[in-house]
Parts: C-alpha cells; structure tokens; sequence
C-alpha cells in the first residue's frame, strides 16, 4: 500500500467478474489503493489475496445474496460498484439465434442492472456512491458480428446516464468506462487478420493491458472523480475517435 493510500479511509468495493481479465486487474488497482475489495465469480478458488463471493448476473436472487454476503464481509454497505462481468457471443446478424441476442443482453446489460439496483439500496443510505460500467468501444463504434455485444454495451450508457439522474444529488455518480482492445481471454480467440485489421484503426498501434483500463477505473471511482457522471470514458487508444 502507498503512503497515499493509507491517508484516505478505505472504501468497500465490490467488482463483478474479478476473478480474471481486466475485472482481476480492476480488484487488484483497489486493493494497491487501500481499499477494501470483493470480486464475484461463478465458480473455483478465488485469486490469491483476493475475497471472491459467488454471483451469476443474469439472476436477481443470486445477485442480491452476493451483496448480502458481501455486506456482511465489508461490515457495511457497498460504496463502488464495478459491474464487469461481461460475454461475447459474435456471429453475424442474418445467423444470429434469438438465444445469442438475449443471453448477451442478459449477461452485459440486465447483469449491469440488477447489481446497479442492488448496490444503490446501501449508497442511497450512505448518500455516497461510485457505480462504473464496463462498456466497450464497441456499444457506439459498432462491430460486425457484434450487434448483440454493442447494443447491451451501448444501453449502459442509458442506463448509467439515467442512474446518475436519478442520484445524482445523492452523491452517487455513474459512469461508463468504454474499453478498446484489451489483451485478455475475450480478445485472444479473436482472429489474426482481425486483430491486424483493428489495430490498423488503433492511433496508439497497440492494444492495451488491464492494468490501464484498470487506472482509469479507479480515477472515476476516487474522491477527485466527484463532478463525473452519466460520462463514457474510453481506454481505447483512439479507436472510438468522435463516437
Ligand atoms: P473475460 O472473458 O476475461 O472475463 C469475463 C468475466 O465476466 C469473468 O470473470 C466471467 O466469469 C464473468 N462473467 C461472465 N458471465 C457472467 C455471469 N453471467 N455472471 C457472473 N459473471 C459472469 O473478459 P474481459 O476481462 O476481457 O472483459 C471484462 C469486461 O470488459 C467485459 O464486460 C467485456 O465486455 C469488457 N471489455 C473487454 C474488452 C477486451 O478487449 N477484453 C474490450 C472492451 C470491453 P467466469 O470466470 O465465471 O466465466
């Protein structure tokens, strides 16, 4: 821990999906920063250091218990919620199965709201809150293949939008970090002449880390982030340029 983490009072934060990728990345920032973190994941041992609780995101039931027992653990309410879990299921739109479509929106955008819904109930008590959506470069560029993985990721901008409406005099701010390329599992089955293809289009030439989409989450969840929300940050190396 910093010498400037251990000024500041530690705050409970609870990601989705923080068992790998760039949710791992994320619960690990909070925890170089002196907070208290929690991940969800759906099954196995948690990450060493790390305290997981088990959550599936498609279920109202298995979320709210996930808060609960995270509650119980923190002593307390959950004050930044990073909603990250996320899935791909690309195919193009003419062979896309109705299956294909509602699991992503169930997954990537319902997911994203029952926890937001969730998590409100305690920030809402403890007038102060940080919810941060994972979106994706994608949900305003567009993607091939992708209509159901941009469209759930462009409705979190809605939906975060319309929460920092909502709460925003609560001082809870919502925000959405919209990610370009980022090396993880999602991205290694991609295949190369795609992967050339996109990073023809990427200014910085590179794709990026977890860790740096991981920084930027931590930004807009501190203290300095307070005047942030209903924003769409993106991590993308210029990817979504003017989207
Ligand atoms: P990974 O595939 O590496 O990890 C996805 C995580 O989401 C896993 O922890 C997974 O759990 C969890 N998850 C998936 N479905 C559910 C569910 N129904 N309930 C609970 N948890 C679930 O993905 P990344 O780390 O690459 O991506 C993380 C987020 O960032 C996603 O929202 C993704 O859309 C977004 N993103 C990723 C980009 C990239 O380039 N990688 C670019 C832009 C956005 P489990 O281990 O159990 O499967």
């Amino acid at each position: 821990m910093t010498a400037e983490a251990q000024e500041k009072t530690p705050r409970n934060v609870l990601v989705t999906g923080g068992n790998r990728g760039i949710g791992l990345a994320i619960a690990r920032a909070f925890v170089a920063g002196g907070d208290n973190v929690i991940i969800t994941q759906r099954s196995g041992e948690p990450p060493e250091g790390l305290t997981a609780v088990r959550c599936e995101v498609t279920d109202s039931a298995s979320v709210d218990a996930a808060f609960t027992e995270a509650e119980q653990v923190f002593g307390g309410p959950v004050e930044v919620l990073v909603a990250n879990a996320g899935i791909t299921k690309d195919t193009l739109l003419m062979r896309m199965t109705d299956e294909e479509f509602d699991s992503v929106i169930d997954t990537n955008l319902a997911g994203s709201f029952r926890c937001a819904r969730r998590a409100a109930t305690g920030m809402i008590r403890k007038r102060r809150g940080r919810i941060v959506l994972i979106s994706s470069v994608v949900g305003l560029y567009g993607s091939p293949g992708q209509t159901n993985y941009a469209a759930s990721k462009a409705g979190l901008v809605g939906l975060a939008r319309s929460i920092s409406r909502e709460l925003g005099g609560r001082g809870i701010t919502a925000n959405v970090v919209a990610p370009g390329f980022i090396d993880t599992e999602m991205t290694a089955v991609l295949p190369d002449d795609q992967k050339k293809a996109y990073l023809a289009n990427i200014p910085a030439g590179r794709f990026a880390t977890p860790e740096e989409v991981a920084s930027v989450v931590r930004f807009v969840a501190s203290d300095d982030a307070a005047y942030i929300t209903g924003a769409v940050i993106p991590v993308d190396g210029g990817l979504g340029m003017g989207h």
